[in-house]
């Protein structure tokens, strides 16, 4: 799903509110009759003037008409949300211009923006549970799957609120993470690391040394009682740093990696917890033997030492930070259970990049589109070529 900044500069106030309409409506109905619609949006100009702007935003792919057995609707796109985040970000003066898409995650789609001074941030638009209508339509284990029934755009909103909790935790604990600057639906806006990702890099001076930050990372971590649940080559990005001169007046460089990516964050007591601190752990060593040709002499580190380390040298416990932050047990459960069944099964969750960019609506049914394995993408961002690519020829950007 790409961000075309356009189309909100040119919406109209009635149709945002028709949106917003259609927003409101969507946290009962996956399908908004549009009855609901139209109570929802109050417009002045009556039924005809909310017509009118459901023609216009299912236009430009804001929102798509669906036909049931039951009523006609419309639901929101995943573009229909994003313009509503968007747009309050720019309420909130967080963003002023959006430039062009730097990464495809996993989860997620990453876009540089900049602020009204032009210092650059990044939105980071969580995609979970981004199953296609038709996988929905064909897929009918899925159907019966509990989790179906929590949609994309709850468990969207859940991961976004759940890392934009725990980067503010980290970095208020003087954790080496991006600075969160806001969060809206399933958006959460953050500061752009100059960095390389340490899956890009093919040789540091000195893998010893930067492992033994990596692993005293994992385990400063458990000591505020988390683990990070993906600790791995493309969630670290590493800076450089100049720490001095040498004697010719040569700079200095130091490394210094930047965790990122945290939906998935769990605690040291999560019945689970030594396996996922066993595979964080693990992935590093395996990364590092793999592409430095590095292995530490030391063994582990392992879960039950590090158990024993909680809430050492009055570290603050974490763990709970996400309930503090207004997110309840179940949610928490929904979020894990989706995160989960991604990994397990990539499958459900293909979907078609253009399906929401179609002004067309009606076609829904037979649309088989060009389906990606959104699973993988993380390498078409991270080859080193397209890095450089990206970070001298950002596209201009466009003002909202
Ligand atoms: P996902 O959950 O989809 O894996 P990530 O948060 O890991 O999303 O981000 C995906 C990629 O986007 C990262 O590997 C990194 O290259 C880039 N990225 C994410 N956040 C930032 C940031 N704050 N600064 C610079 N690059 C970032
Ligand atoms: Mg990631």
């Amino acid at each position: 799903m790409k961000l075309d900044p356009k189309a909100v500069r040119h919406l109209a106030p009635e149709d945002w509110r028709v949106l917003t309409g259609v927003e409101l409506g969507s946290k009962g109905h996956e399908v908004v009759p549009t009855y609901l619609i139209e109570k929802n949006s109050r417009l002045r100009g009556g039924a005809r003037g909310v017509h009118r702007s459901i023609s216009n935003l299912a236009r430009i792919g804001l929102i798509a008409k669906v036909k049931e057995n039951k009523y006609d609707g419309y639901r929101l796109t995943y573009g229909g949300l994003d313009y509503l985040a968007l747009h309050a970000h720019t309420q909130k003066n967080a963003i002023y211009s959006v430039g062009s898409r730097i990464g495809v995650g996993k989860e997620s789609d990453i876009v540089m923006v900049a602020d009204e001074h032009g210092v650059q941030k990044v939105l980071k638009i969580h995609r979970l549970g981004r199953i296609s209508f038709r996988s929905v339509k064909t897929n009918r284990d899925y159907l019966k799957n509990k989790n179906a029934g929590a949609g994309w755009m709850y468990l969207s909103r859940l991961a976004a609120m759940k890392e934009f909790a725990f980067m503010t935790a980290l970095r208020s604990e003087g954790f080496p993470v991006p600075e969160p600057i806001a969060q809206s639906r399933h958006t959460i806006v953050m500061t752009f690391i100059d960095s390389f990702p340490l899956r890009q890099i093919s040789d540091v001076p000195d893998p010893a040394s930067l492992y033994a930050d990596l692993i005293a990372m994992i385990l400063r971590l458990a000591k505020h009682g988390l683990i990070h649940g993906d600790f791995n080559e493309f969630n670290l990005l590493i800076k450089e740093e100049v720490e001095g001169t040498n004697g010719d007046g040569e700079e200095i460089l130091k490394l210094v990696p930047i965790l990122i990516d945290f939906p998935q964050m769990v605690s040291m007591d999560h019945e689970n917890a030594e396996m996922y601190f066993d595979r964080d752990v693990n992935c590093i060593k395996t990364f590092f033997k793999r592409r430095f040709k590095f292995t530490s002499t030391q063994p582990g580190p392992f879960f039950k030492a590090a158990k024993k380390t909680l809430g050492q040298d009055g570290a603050k416990r974490l763990d709970a930070v996400a309930l503090a932050s207004g997110f309840t047990k179940k949610m928490l459960k929904d979020l894990e259970a989706a995160i989960k069944d991604k990994e397990l099964h990539p499958e459900n969750y293909e979907v078609s990049e253009d399906e929401d960019e179609k002004a067309d609506d009606d076609d829904e049914e037979e649309e088989d589109g060009d389906e990606q394995d959104e699973g993988h993408h993380d390498q078409e961002s991270q080859t080193p070529e397209n890095s450089a690519q990206e970070k001298v020829g950002l596209q201009p950007e466009q003002d909202l």
